[in-house]
């Protein structure tokens, strides 16, 4: 079984930042058994239904404005895996949810910015998986539980978003600014449930954890640790695996999960 993994990927700029979440990423890279592939849930691939990548050879997507010449340049060459793809689309069919395949996405930001850190070899086999900004966590979870026979078969289930995400409060903020109360209220709460095993309670966030709302203006960045939590299979529990805030306001915590 390869513990699914949910990983805050932060702005762009972690791919050039030495900082703590930036170290923990690399460090997670050298100690990861490898996987036979690793499928993606990322908050920067938004569809109304699931759809699945299937590129054989997945483009770098540049889905970022603004930044340094060194990050529209660069590459990260991972192939990708159009027979693992038809599993997850079987898979997801298997649970009545189905998936669209499509032939040609590439890797955008939410993937290659954290997995690049990781993996610089860019040897394993990736396949991005949409979410759906549209649909509740439960949706997400159940996404995830279909593939559990995927990541009790060798492969490694990542979800990328952040832990909190409020892009308007990081304005003006230092990388290393101290997080505020209504920050940490929710990145605790998040662990405790996780470590509870709640997976109930995680589902109910928007109405239930502390500053909800303000830590996430949109869930596109919370709804990628739902898929990794179901991956995991029911009755999980999630260990925090890292733990540090980037800008402020940016919760850059990864978590394990497990049965
Ligand atoms: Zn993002």
């Amino acid at each position: 079984m390869m513990s699914p993994l949910f990983l805050s990927h932060g702005s762009p700029m972690l791919y050039l930042t030495a900082t703590p979440a930036h170290r923990f990423l690399a460090a997670l890279g050298r100690d990861l058994a490898p996987p036979r592939a690793i499928v993606v849930a990322s908050a920067h691939w938004e569809t109304a239904a699931p759809a699945v990548g299937a590129a054989p050879r997945p483009a770098t997507i540049h889905d970022l404005g603004g930044f340094p010449d060194a990050l529209h340049r660069a590459r990260w060459p991972a192939p990708g895996d159009p027979a693992v793809a038809a599993e997850v689309a079987a898979a997801l069919s298997a649970a009545r949810i189905g998936a669209a395949v499509d032939p040609a996405r590439g890797l955008d930001h939410g993937i290659w910015v954290p997995l690049a850190i990781a993996l610089p070899g860019a040897g394993i086999p990736v396949v991005p998986l949409a979410v759906q900004p549209g649909r509740d966590a439960r949706h997400h979870l159940a996404l995830g539980r279909a593939l559990a026979p995927l990541a009790a078969s060798g492969v490694l289930v990542v979800g990328s978003g952040a832990v909190t995400h409020n892009l308007y409060a990081t304005r003006g903020q230092a990388v290393d600014a101290a997080p505020p109360a209504w920050v940490d209220a929710f990145r605790d709460w998040v662990a405790e449930a996780a470590a509870a095993g709640d997976a109930a309670r995680l589902c109910d966030w928007r109405s239930v954890a502390p500053a909800a709302e303000v830590n996430h203006p949109t869930p596109e960045h919370f709804l990628p640790f739902f898929v990794a939590l179901g991956a995991a299979g029911a009755g999980a529990v999630g260990r925090r695996i890292h733990a540090s805030v980037e800008y402020g306001v940016i919760g850059m915590d990864a978590y394990a999960f497990a049965t």
